[in-house]
């Protein structure tokens, strides 16, 4: 396996003599290569952490120790948050737009000169397969696509026709703090820090204990395409770590992706010290199926949705809405496309379906299925472990049936490979059943008749909605309401977040002579 670390550490070495002996080390043995990684990333290199804590990162596959990062502390938190304020006096805020994103453009080529090496990584980390895996979660499209939206935002303008005038400035926030979980990691990273870095602000990541790697190589890559130092540094860690970072006076804001549990926890720390909040948490997305489909092709295509990353994605549509009197074709087309699914070693190119991330994800995906069976639903489709005879932690595709919507499988976010089918009379119950849910992130209405699906969509409480499984493009707002988070990311809506307002009230002479320079609106 190679990851490209080795040639990193290649060139560190070179760089970086009198400090060989903190140099992250590559080792092979065997199929396995260990990651020894520990340190921070800090002013553009792997530096000693403050904490002697280190982590083990797991390959949920051979469950095999696979590397080790260190457990940030707080004084890491600290040095890192300390950096990313220095790079704010620096060059980066002050460089054209134009010149930032011509850097990040680099970043987004080198990301793409090592796509197979960090699909491998993700199959290693947390169990993506390969064939799927190396689109990098479109890690590099979004890039581009973040790029392309921030043309169209105003960074300045004239306000006039109040009592005075005002150059309204929109300007880079400062110090934004991100905080992601392991699934889909690269492009998570690229999410919490590409946006805020065009704009000019400083990051710093702290990715999850179960995936951390991609984002210490994501802040290579960046000093590699020339993102000064500082302005990207990466503290692994846990929950503890993530706290430090919310509670720090100098981080502006928080930009964070995860479970609901863990987000209530950072608005309350944070809302304490009043910092700007961006939430992408939980969901338990719901797929309204009407009665005239083609039921094989919708079974197709939602089975993909909620089987992709082995049900690990923060959109899978995991409640199928049907109606009931095509519920047993239905349940058979599904049953038929889960067969499909090809479970097995994520670095098989044959995969489509690799382990769950983590022992605690496969306990909470098993105790789960448990509470389904204590509460009367029945598996039509898989509902344990696939006897596949390896260690790992993988969970069959399972469709349930005989789902009523006060079940705990109906109501709570399973992140796992789990479809629960629940049947409806009428369109009005449908769309009931939709939003009987805490959560609010995506949702989907497959029809024949789109203007008739499109009619339902309107009516879900929903961030998303998808006409029959199209996918979410990463140019529109991106996010949720109720308890799936705060914000949207993505296209021009998602700079909200990382800009703030400045108003510079202006004599109207100096406001007539810019009128002709500055955009008035
Ligand atoms: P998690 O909430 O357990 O952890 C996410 C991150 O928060 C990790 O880096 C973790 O170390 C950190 N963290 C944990 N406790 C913390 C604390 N007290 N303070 C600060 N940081 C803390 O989530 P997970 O299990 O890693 O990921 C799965 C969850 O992520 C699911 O709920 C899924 O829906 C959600 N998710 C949401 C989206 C979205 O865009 N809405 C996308 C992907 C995943």
């Amino acid at each position: 396996l190679d990851t490209g670390f080795q040639n990193v550490s290649a060139r560190q070495r070179g760089c970086h003599d009198q400090r060989r002996s903190k140099e992250p080390k590559v080792s092979q043995v065997g199929i396995t290569t260990v990651l020894r990684r520990p340190g921070i990333f800090l002013d553009g290199e792997m530096r000693e952490a403050s904490s002697t804590e280190t982590i083990e990162v797991i390959d949920p596959t051979r469950v095999q120790v696979f590397g080790e990062v260190s457990d940030g502390s707080a004084a890491d938190v600290d040095r890192a948050v300390r950096s990313g304020h220095a790079a704010q006096s620096g060059p980066w805020p002050r460089l054209t737009f134009a010149e930032r994103a011509d850097v990040l453009r680099r970043l987004a080529e080198r990301i793409d000169e090592e796509r197979e090496d960090l699909a491998r990584l993700a199959a290693r980390e947390m169990g993506w397969p390969i064939a799927g895996g190396r689109r990098l979660g479109e890690a590099v499209e979004l890039i581009h696509a973040y790029i392309d939206a921030a043309e169209r935002v105003k960074f300045e303008y004239l306000r006039r026709g109040g009592s005075a005038d005002a150059i309204v400035v929109r300007r880079p926030i400062g110090v934004v703090g991100g905080i992601i979980p392991w699934n889909a990691p690269l492009r998570a990273a690229i999410k919490k820090t590409i946006p805020a870095m065009l704009v000019g602000c400083s990051v710093v990541l702290k990715p999850s204990s179960e995936a951390p790697f991609d984002s210490l190589r994501l802040g290579e890559l960046a000093i590699e395409a020339g993102v000064p130092t500082g302005v990207l540094n990466v503290v692994p860690g846990r929950g503890p770590t993530g706290e430090a970072l919310v509670a720090h006076p100098d981080v502006r804001k928080i930009a964070f992706t995860g479970s609901t549990a863990v987000g209530r926890r950072i608005a309350a720390l944070g809302g304490e010290k009043l910092k700007r909040l961006q939430l992408e948490l939980g969901g338990k997305s719901a797929a309204v199926i009407l009665d005239d489909v083609d039921l094989e092709s919708v079974a197709g295509s939602l089975s993909k949705q909620v089987f992709r990353a082995s049900g690990q994605t923060c959109t899978a549509l995991t409640r199928a809405i049907v109606p009931r009197r095509h519920q047993a074709e239905i349940v058979a087309a599904l049953a038929e496309a889960a067969a499909a699914e090809v479970i097995g070693d994520p670095l098989d190119e044959a995969t489509t379906m690799g382990p769950l991330a983590s022992r605690r994800q496969l306990e909470r995906v098993l105790g789960f299925l448990e509470s389904a069976r204590s509460e009367g639903a029945v598996a039509a489709v898989g509902g344990g472990r696939p006897g596949l005879g390896g260690p790992g932690f993988f969970v069959e595709p399972t469709v349930l049936v005989d789902v009523l919507p006060t079940m705990t499988v109906a109501q709570e976010e399973i992140f796992g490979p789990v479809l629960s089918v629940l049947a409806y009379d009428t369109e009005e119950q449908a769309v009931e059943l939709a939003n009987d849910s805490a959560y609010g992130l995506h949702g989907a209405v497959f029809s024949a008749d789109p203007a008739r699906a499109l009619d339902i969509a309107r009516r879900f409480d929903t961030g998303t909605v998808s006409i029959n499984g199209l996918p979410i493009p990463i140019t529109t707002p991106f996010g949720g309401v109720k308890a799936s988070g705060l914000g949207r990311e993505h296209g021009v809506e998602g700079y909200d977040h990382f800009l703030e307002y400045q108003s510079l009230v202006v004599p109207d002479d100096l406001a007539a002579d810019l009128a002709a320079s500055v955009t008035v609106s």
